[in-house]
Protein backbone atom coordinates (compact mmCIF):
# COMPACT_ATOMS: atom_id res chain seq x y z
CA UNK A 1 0.00 0.00 0.00
CA UNK A 2 1.63 3.26 -0.94
CA UNK A 3 0.96 6.58 1.43
CA UNK A 4 -2.28 8.06 1.11
CA UNK A 5 -2.44 10.94 -1.63
CA UNK A 6 -3.50 14.19 0.05
CA UNK A 7 -5.49 15.68 -2.39
CA UNK A 8 -7.49 12.34 -3.55
CA UNK A 9 -10.86 11.84 -2.35
CA UNK A 10 -9.88 9.24 0.50
CA UNK A 11 -11.73 6.00 0.92
CA UNK A 12 -13.32 5.65 3.87
CA UNK A 13 -14.61 2.62 6.11
CA UNK A 14 -17.91 2.46 7.69
CA UNK A 15 -17.64 -0.09 10.85
CA UNK A 16 -21.09 0.09 12.76
CA UNK A 17 -24.80 0.59 10.91
CA UNK A 18 -26.86 1.23 13.68
CA UNK A 19 -28.55 4.39 13.58
CA UNK A 20 -25.88 6.47 13.46
CA UNK A 21 -23.35 4.81 11.47
CA UNK A 22 -26.24 3.82 8.93
CA UNK A 23 -27.07 7.63 8.45
CA UNK A 24 -23.21 8.68 8.11
CA UNK A 25 -23.00 6.49 5.73
CA UNK A 26 -25.61 7.84 3.61
CA UNK A 27 -23.85 10.47 3.54
CA UNK A 28 -20.50 9.62 2.69
CA UNK A 29 -21.68 7.85 -0.37
CA UNK A 30 -23.77 11.10 -0.97
CA UNK A 31 -20.48 12.98 -1.10
CA UNK A 32 -19.12 11.13 -3.29
CA UNK A 33 -16.51 9.32 -1.25
CA UNK A 34 -15.46 5.67 -1.99
CA UNK A 35 -16.99 3.90 0.78
CA UNK A 36 -16.55 0.41 1.78
CA UNK A 37 -19.54 -0.05 4.91
CA UNK A 38 -18.79 -3.41 7.52
CA UNK A 39 -21.42 -4.37 10.10
CA UNK A 40 -22.34 -7.65 12.31
CA UNK A 41 -25.83 -7.87 11.27
CA UNK A 42 -25.04 -7.92 7.19
CA UNK A 43 -28.55 -7.04 6.25
CA UNK A 44 -28.08 -3.63 7.29
CA UNK A 45 -25.60 -3.25 4.45
CA UNK A 46 -27.98 -4.11 1.77
CA UNK A 47 -29.46 -0.21 0.83
CA UNK A 48 -26.20 1.23 1.43
CA UNK A 49 -24.64 -1.38 -1.39
CA UNK A 50 -28.12 0.17 -3.58
CA UNK A 51 -26.70 3.87 -3.25
CA UNK A 52 -23.26 2.96 -4.10
CA UNK A 53 -21.18 1.41 -1.03
CA UNK A 54 -18.78 -1.76 -1.16
CA UNK A 55 -20.24 -4.61 1.51
CA UNK A 56 -17.48 -6.03 3.22
CA UNK A 57 -18.04 -9.76 4.45
CA UNK A 58 -15.35 -8.82 7.19
CA UNK A 59 -14.33 -5.73 9.41
CA UNK A 60 -10.91 -6.43 8.46
CA UNK A 61 -11.89 -6.89 4.76
CA UNK A 62 -13.69 -3.41 4.64
CA UNK A 63 -10.25 -2.14 6.79
CA UNK A 64 -7.70 -3.32 4.29
CA UNK A 65 -8.16 -0.92 1.62
CA UNK A 66 -9.24 2.38 3.46
CA UNK A 67 -7.60 5.53 3.76
CA UNK A 68 -9.72 6.37 6.43
CA UNK A 69 -11.99 3.68 8.83
CA UNK A 70 -14.25 4.96 10.52
CA UNK A 71 -16.05 3.04 13.88
CA UNK A 72 -19.31 4.05 15.22
CA UNK A 73 -20.56 1.21 17.57
CA UNK A 74 -22.22 0.68 20.95
CA UNK A 75 -19.35 0.69 23.75
CA UNK A 76 -15.78 0.28 23.61
CA UNK A 77 -16.47 -3.35 24.51
CA UNK A 78 -17.95 -3.22 20.80
CA UNK A 79 -15.12 -1.14 19.62
CA UNK A 80 -12.33 -3.29 20.93
CA UNK A 81 -14.14 -6.61 19.73
CA UNK A 82 -14.56 -5.03 15.97
CA UNK A 83 -10.50 -3.65 16.50
CA UNK A 84 -8.72 -7.19 17.66
CA UNK A 85 -11.57 -10.13 17.19
CA UNK A 86 -12.79 -8.84 14.11
CA UNK A 87 -9.26 -7.92 12.67
CA UNK A 88 -9.93 -4.66 12.04
CA UNK A 89 -7.05 -3.30 13.60
CA UNK A 90 -4.09 -5.63 11.62
CA UNK A 91 -5.59 -5.44 8.80
CA UNK A 92 -5.39 -1.57 8.42
CA UNK A 93 -3.13 0.19 5.77
CA UNK A 94 0.27 1.26 6.66
CA UNK A 95 -0.41 5.46 7.38
CA UNK A 96 -4.00 5.06 7.30
CA UNK A 97 -6.18 6.76 9.74
CA UNK A 98 -8.61 5.03 12.58
CA UNK A 99 -11.70 7.99 13.19
CA UNK A 100 -13.29 6.18 16.56
CA UNK A 101 -16.49 8.16 16.96
CA UNK A 102 -18.35 5.80 19.29
CA UNK A 103 -19.18 7.29 22.78
CA UNK A 104 -16.91 5.36 24.74
CA UNK A 105 -15.45 7.99 27.35
CA UNK A 106 -12.42 7.21 29.27
CA UNK A 107 -12.65 3.86 27.76
CA UNK A 108 -10.58 6.06 24.55
CA UNK A 109 -7.40 5.84 26.76
CA UNK A 110 -7.38 1.77 26.25
CA UNK A 111 -8.38 2.15 22.92
CA UNK A 112 -5.12 5.06 22.43
CA UNK A 113 -2.66 2.62 24.38
CA UNK A 114 -4.12 -0.63 21.81
CA UNK A 115 -2.99 1.53 18.81
CA UNK A 116 0.37 2.80 20.06
CA UNK A 117 1.47 -0.80 21.35
CA UNK A 118 0.09 -2.83 18.41
CA UNK A 119 -0.23 -0.41 15.27
CA UNK A 120 1.57 3.14 15.96
CA UNK A 121 2.34 2.88 11.89
CA UNK A 122 -1.72 3.86 12.25
CA UNK A 123 -3.25 7.57 13.24
CA UNK A 124 -5.78 7.46 15.73
CA UNK A 125 -8.13 10.55 15.91
CA UNK A 126 -10.69 10.88 18.62
CA UNK A 127 -14.02 11.93 17.46
CA UNK A 128 -17.44 11.51 18.89
CA UNK A 129 -20.36 12.96 17.93
CA UNK A 130 -23.19 15.34 19.06
CA UNK A 131 -26.56 15.51 17.82
CA UNK A 132 -28.92 12.30 17.21
CA UNK A 133 -30.39 10.91 14.30
CA UNK A 134 -31.79 13.92 12.53
CA UNK A 135 -28.90 15.64 12.63
CA UNK A 136 -26.68 12.05 11.51
CA UNK A 137 -29.31 11.90 8.48
CA UNK A 138 -29.13 15.79 7.94
CA UNK A 139 -25.10 15.93 7.44
CA UNK A 140 -25.35 17.91 10.28
CA UNK A 141 -23.06 16.03 13.45
CA UNK A 142 -21.17 18.48 15.23
CA UNK A 143 -17.83 16.64 15.82
CA UNK A 144 -15.30 16.47 18.70
CA UNK A 145 -12.33 15.86 17.48
CA UNK A 146 -9.08 15.67 18.47
CA UNK A 147 -5.62 14.21 17.54
CA UNK A 148 -2.91 14.79 15.27
CA UNK A 149 -3.20 18.66 13.77
CA UNK A 150 -1.26 17.35 10.12
CA UNK A 151 -4.46 14.85 9.79
CA UNK A 152 -6.77 17.76 9.62
CA UNK A 153 -6.64 18.27 6.01
CA UNK A 154 -6.77 14.51 4.98
CA UNK A 155 -10.14 14.03 7.07
CA UNK A 156 -12.07 16.70 5.94
CA UNK A 157 -13.95 15.93 3.25
CA UNK A 158 -15.24 12.64 5.36
CA UNK A 159 -16.43 15.43 8.28
CA UNK A 160 -17.65 17.64 5.87
CA UNK A 161 -19.53 14.91 4.48
CA UNK A 162 -20.94 14.12 8.11
CA UNK A 163 -21.40 17.13 9.83
CA UNK A 164 -21.82 20.96 9.85
CA UNK A 165 -19.61 21.96 12.21
CA UNK A 166 -15.84 20.33 13.71
CA UNK A 167 -14.75 21.68 16.72
CA UNK A 168 -11.00 20.51 17.37
CA UNK A 169 -10.35 20.39 20.94
CA UNK A 170 -7.22 18.58 21.61
CA UNK A 171 -4.87 15.63 21.84
CA UNK A 172 -6.40 12.34 21.32
CA UNK A 173 -8.91 11.61 23.88
CA UNK A 174 -9.93 14.96 24.29
CA UNK A 175 -13.05 14.43 22.44
CA UNK A 176 -14.20 11.66 24.08
CA UNK A 177 -14.24 14.39 27.67
CA UNK A 178 -15.30 17.32 26.04
CA UNK A 179 -18.19 14.69 24.86
CA UNK A 180 -18.84 13.09 28.09
CA UNK A 181 -19.75 16.84 29.15
CA UNK A 182 -21.79 17.60 26.68
CA UNK A 183 -23.67 14.45 27.18
CA UNK A 184 -23.77 15.25 31.14
CA UNK A 185 -25.55 18.19 30.68
CA UNK A 186 -27.98 16.80 27.95
CA UNK A 187 -28.89 14.46 30.66
CA UNK A 188 -29.55 17.18 33.58
CA UNK A 189 -31.62 19.41 31.08
CA UNK A 190 -33.75 16.21 29.95
CA UNK A 191 -34.00 15.53 33.67
CA UNK A 192 -34.89 19.16 34.17
CA UNK A 193 -37.75 19.00 31.05
CA UNK A 194 -38.59 15.86 32.92
CA UNK A 195 -38.90 16.61 36.22
CA UNK A 196 -40.97 20.17 35.56
CA UNK A 197 -43.47 18.45 33.55
CA UNK A 198 -44.02 15.96 36.27
CA UNK A 199 -43.89 19.00 39.14
CA UNK A 200 -46.55 21.02 37.10
CA UNK A 201 -48.77 17.99 36.68
CA UNK A 202 -48.86 17.40 40.12
CA UNK A 203 -49.98 21.09 40.99
CA UNK A 204 -52.33 20.71 38.65
CA UNK A 205 -50.59 22.38 35.59
CA UNK A 206 -51.05 21.23 32.66
CA UNK A 207 -47.83 20.63 29.90
CA UNK A 208 -49.73 22.57 27.65
CA UNK A 209 -49.78 25.61 29.76
CA UNK A 210 -46.74 24.95 31.07
CA UNK A 211 -45.60 24.94 27.23
CA UNK A 212 -47.30 28.96 26.65
CA UNK A 213 -45.81 29.99 30.00
CA UNK A 214 -42.33 28.99 29.40
CA UNK A 215 -42.03 30.22 25.46
CA UNK A 216 -39.43 32.21 24.67
CA UNK A 217 -37.70 32.11 28.45
CA UNK A 218 -34.24 32.24 28.58
CA UNK A 219 -34.40 28.86 30.53
CA UNK A 220 -35.55 26.90 27.03
CA UNK A 221 -32.85 26.09 24.94
CA UNK A 222 -34.17 25.21 21.58
CA UNK A 223 -33.45 21.66 22.72
CA UNK A 224 -35.74 21.76 25.51
CA UNK A 225 -38.24 23.46 23.84
CA UNK A 226 -38.43 20.64 21.39
CA UNK A 227 -38.27 17.53 24.07
CA UNK A 228 -41.26 20.05 25.78
CA UNK A 229 -43.39 19.94 22.74
CA UNK A 230 -43.11 16.06 21.95
CA UNK A 231 -43.62 15.61 25.74
CA UNK A 232 -46.78 17.23 25.34
CA UNK A 233 -47.40 15.34 22.48
CA UNK A 234 -46.72 11.97 24.34
CA UNK A 235 -44.44 11.15 21.57
CA UNK A 236 -41.55 9.55 23.18
CA UNK A 237 -40.38 8.10 20.20
CA UNK A 238 -36.62 7.52 20.24
CA UNK A 239 -34.48 10.35 19.30
CA UNK A 240 -31.89 9.39 21.86
CA UNK A 241 -32.61 6.33 23.21
CA UNK A 242 -32.98 6.31 27.14
CA UNK A 243 -30.31 3.34 27.75
CA UNK A 244 -27.67 5.23 25.36
CA UNK A 245 -28.13 8.49 27.79
CA UNK A 246 -28.05 6.07 30.55
CA UNK A 247 -24.45 4.30 29.35
CA UNK A 248 -23.28 7.95 28.49
CA UNK A 249 -24.33 9.44 32.32
CA UNK A 250 -22.28 6.36 33.72
CA UNK A 251 -19.24 6.60 31.57
CA UNK A 252 -19.32 10.37 33.03
CA UNK A 253 -19.95 8.90 37.05
CA UNK A 254 -16.72 6.48 35.82
CA UNK A 255 -14.43 9.15 35.53
CA UNK A 256 -15.54 10.65 39.27
CA UNK A 257 -14.99 9.91 42.56
CA UNK A 258 -17.76 7.79 43.81
CA UNK A 259 -18.76 10.75 46.66
CA UNK A 260 -19.08 13.21 43.75
CA UNK A 261 -21.73 14.44 42.21
CA UNK A 262 -24.65 12.98 43.90
CA UNK A 263 -27.50 14.43 41.84
CA UNK A 264 -26.11 12.88 38.54
CA UNK A 265 -25.76 9.41 40.49
CA UNK A 266 -29.68 9.50 41.53
CA UNK A 267 -30.70 10.54 38.14
CA UNK A 268 -28.68 7.19 37.01
CA UNK A 269 -30.39 5.15 39.80
CA UNK A 270 -33.63 6.79 38.56
CA UNK A 271 -32.82 6.32 34.75
CA UNK A 272 -31.94 2.83 35.33
CA UNK A 273 -35.27 1.67 36.87
CA UNK A 274 -36.68 3.19 33.89
CA UNK A 275 -34.53 1.12 31.70
CA UNK A 276 -35.10 -2.09 33.86
CA UNK A 277 -39.47 -1.08 33.76
CA UNK A 278 -38.88 -1.68 29.57
CA UNK A 279 -38.70 1.85 28.56
CA UNK A 280 -34.84 2.07 27.58
CA UNK A 281 -35.28 2.16 23.66
CA UNK A 282 -37.44 5.30 24.38
CA UNK A 283 -36.83 8.43 24.00
CA UNK A 284 -34.69 10.04 27.34
CA UNK A 285 -37.78 12.32 27.88
CA UNK A 286 -39.44 9.09 28.49
CA UNK A 287 -38.35 9.68 32.78
CA UNK A 288 -41.67 12.15 32.57
CA UNK A 289 -43.40 9.20 32.22
CA UNK A 290 -41.91 7.31 35.46
CA UNK A 291 -41.80 10.72 37.06
CA UNK A 292 -45.55 11.12 36.74
CA UNK A 293 -46.24 7.59 37.96
CA UNK A 294 -47.82 6.10 34.78
CA UNK A 295 -47.49 2.28 34.98
CA UNK A 296 -44.35 1.45 32.87
CA UNK A 297 -45.41 -0.37 29.94
CA UNK A 298 -48.59 1.17 29.54
CA UNK A 299 -49.44 2.68 26.28
CA UNK A 300 -48.28 6.96 26.63
P1 LIG B 1 -27.13 1.41 17.58
O1 LIG B 1 -28.16 1.83 16.60
O2 LIG B 1 -27.54 0.58 18.75
O3 LIG B 1 -25.98 0.65 16.74
C1 LIG B 1 -24.94 -0.03 17.42
C2 LIG B 1 -23.98 -0.59 16.39
O4 LIG B 1 -22.92 -1.29 17.09
C3 LIG B 1 -24.62 -1.63 15.46
O5 LIG B 1 -24.00 -1.51 14.19
C4 LIG B 1 -24.24 -2.95 16.13
O6 LIG B 1 -24.22 -4.04 15.22
C5 LIG B 1 -22.83 -2.62 16.56
N1 LIG B 1 -22.32 -3.52 17.60
C6 LIG B 1 -22.70 -3.57 18.90
N2 LIG B 1 -21.98 -4.49 19.57
C7 LIG B 1 -21.13 -5.05 18.66
C8 LIG B 1 -20.12 -6.04 18.74
N3 LIG B 1 -19.82 -6.65 19.90
N4 LIG B 1 -19.44 -6.35 17.62
C9 LIG B 1 -19.71 -5.72 16.45
N5 LIG B 1 -20.66 -4.75 16.30
C10 LIG B 1 -21.35 -4.42 17.40
O7 LIG B 1 -26.37 2.67 18.21
P2 LIG B 1 -26.23 4.14 17.61
O8 LIG B 1 -27.39 4.95 18.06
O9 LIG B 1 -25.89 4.07 16.17
O10 LIG B 1 -24.98 4.66 18.47
C11 LIG B 1 -23.66 4.31 18.14
C12 LIG B 1 -22.72 5.08 19.05
O11 LIG B 1 -22.94 6.49 18.84
C13 LIG B 1 -22.94 4.83 20.54
O12 LIG B 1 -21.70 4.85 21.20
C14 LIG B 1 -23.82 6.00 20.96
O13 LIG B 1 -23.68 6.29 22.33
C15 LIG B 1 -23.26 7.10 20.07
N6 LIG B 1 -24.21 8.19 19.78
C16 LIG B 1 -25.52 7.93 19.57
C17 LIG B 1 -26.39 8.98 19.31
C18 LIG B 1 -27.87 8.73 19.05
O14 LIG B 1 -28.64 9.68 19.17
N7 LIG B 1 -28.28 7.52 18.72
C19 LIG B 1 -25.91 10.29 19.24
C20 LIG B 1 -24.54 10.53 19.42
C21 LIG B 1 -23.69 9.46 19.69
P3 LIG B 1 -25.58 -4.91 14.98
O15 LIG B 1 -26.40 -4.12 14.00
O16 LIG B 1 -25.08 -6.18 14.42
O17 LIG B 1 -26.23 -5.07 16.33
Amino acid sequence: MTAPIENASPSIAVLGLGVMGHAMAVNVVRAGLPTVVWNRSPERTRDLVERGALAAGSAAEAARGADIVVTMLTDVDAVLAVAIIHGMLEAMPPGAIWVQMSTIGLGIDHVAQLVAERRPDVTLLDAPVSGSKGPAEAGTLTIFASGPVETRARVAPFFDAIGARTVWVGTTGAGSRVKLVNNTMLALTAEGVASSVALARRLGITTETLQVALDGSPLMSPWAEAKLRRVSHHDYSAQFALALALKDVRLALDALDPNEYLVLRTLADEWQHAVEGGLGDDDVTVVTRVLNQETINAPA
